[in-house]
């Protein structure tokens, strides 16, 4: 009989799952179960639970008493295949009452999974080659990492921050760097930071993926290699902050990195560096945007970072611009689909969770629905254009851009 390898589900998720008293306070408000399917395996306690019970049948009392029990591998499979529909969005971990720390619970669930031969799923495979093989997850060469920065204006200068030494490091990540429907992200933060007149470089075709990808998969020995790779370009840049405009290279650098490496720089997001740009009046937004936004908080910016006020301070310097909210904001703040590799091997219930997320968005009575993430901008985005809504979907870095004072 093989029995499972257990040694990968580390000691304080252990006691978590036995520590979940089943309430099912997290089963409604979950984007993938309770949501979007009717099936308990795919919330957050049914997958808790079959978890406990496999793990107890060969390793808890009785085990030990009468022996283990064979788990069947199409039970295994299930689980598996319900683990990878989860969007890793944190929702669960808000609202649960015994506190338990759900997103590190399913991150390490995975890694469990990928240890015994049961993840990731076959349709993530593509994407991991190509960041084995490219760096990045679009199959893209290496060399055309900083091609982006050909479209902007002359005036606009990025210092090269492995020649050049800058106080700023502009951490582009794959997604802005490659995907043509997201470079405008990379140009207005690079417009953003030469019109406040900031010290900035890139690492160009140097940078890595930070490995977000395969952290959230359950592939943490593959995305070992990728932040160490970075952490050693952080150190011969040596600046004094790094910035990201990606909500997901954010989390992964600011609370991931650490654990393999030493960071020496501050990490910012692009929004916590704007605020502070803003204040000092080394930014000032003075061209009036005469509608209705509203915006929608990224699961990495705000449940995982607790980044909620500083997107929402940037609207408000916005001449013009008038500010709703979704019903369900801040830590409420409906999950966009994309996350946690969902969007790549389910695109279909990805789909389905951005539509709730829409319908939030229509229901507000916005014209512009603002974002701070490639991810949640794109599969937002996609939504909107596949129903015929009239909202429009507009990077926040967008809307900063387009105030700036010439
Ligand atoms: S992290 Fe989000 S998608 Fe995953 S189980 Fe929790 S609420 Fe559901
Ligand atoms: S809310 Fe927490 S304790 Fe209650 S069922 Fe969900 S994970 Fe378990």
């Amino acid at each position: 009989m093989k029995k499972l390898d257990i040694s990968k589900l580390d000691v304080l998720s252990l006691i978590r799952y036995d520590a979940c008293t089943r309430c099912g306070e997290c089963t409604t408000t979950c984007p993938t179960g309770g949501e979007a399917q009717e099936d308990e395996l795919v919330t957050p306690r049914g997958k808790i639970l079959r978890l406990r019970e496999f793990y107890k049948a060969q390793y808890g009392l009785k085990a030990k008493l009468f022996g283990p029990k064979e788990i069947p591998p199409d039970q295994l499979a299930e689980l598996s295949e319900r683990a990878y529909e989860c969007t890793i969005c944190g929702q669960c971990k808000t609202v649960c009452p015994a506190h338990l720390d759900t997103i590190e619970m399913w991150e390490n669930m995975r890694e469990f999974l990928v240890h015994n031969g049961l993840g990731p799923m076959p349709e993530h495979d593509q994407l991991i080659k190509s960041i084995e093989n490219y760096d990045n997850p679009w199959m893209q060469p290496r060399t055309q990492r900083s091609r982006w920065a050909r479209r902007l204006e002359t005036d606009v200068k990025i210092k090269d921050a492995l020649e050049e030494k800058c106080e700023v490091l502009y951490f582009v990540g794959c997604t802005a760097a490659y995907d043509p429907n997201i470079k405008e992200m990379a140009l207005n933060t690079a417009r953003i930071l030469s019109n406040a007149k900031v010290d900035f470089g890139t690492l160009g075709n140097e940078e890595g993926c930070c490995g977000s990808t395969l952290l959230r998969t359950g592939l943490i020995d593959n995305a070992r290699k990728m932040a160490e790779k970075n952490i050693e370009m952080f150190e011969r840049a040596a600046p004094s902050i790094i910035v990201t405009s990606c909500a997901g290279c954010y989390k992964t650098i600011r609370q991931d990195y650490p654990k393999i490496g030493k960071v020496q720089p501050k990490v910012m997001h692009i929004t916590e560096m704007v605020n502070e740009l803003l204040d000092s009046g080394r930014l000032v937004l003075d061209k009036r945007i005469e509608q209705k936004v509203t915006f929608h908080d990224p699961c990495h910016l705000g449940r995982h970072n607790g980044l909620y006020e500083e997107p929402r301070r940037i609207l408000k310097h916005v001449p013009g611009l008038e500010i709703v909210e979704m019903e369900r904001n801040r830590s409420e703040s409906r999950c966009c689909g994309a996350g946690g590799g969902v969007k790549t091997a389910f695109p279909d219930l990805a789909q389905k969770i951005s539509g709730l997320r829409i319908d939030d968005a229509e229901k507000s009575g916005a014209d512009i629905l603002t974002t701070s993430c490639p991810f949640c901008y794109q599969s937002l985005k996609t939504t909107i254009e596949a129903r015929g809504s009239k909202l429009k979907m507009t990077d926040l870095m967008e809307l900063v851009a387009s105030a700036c004072k010439d």
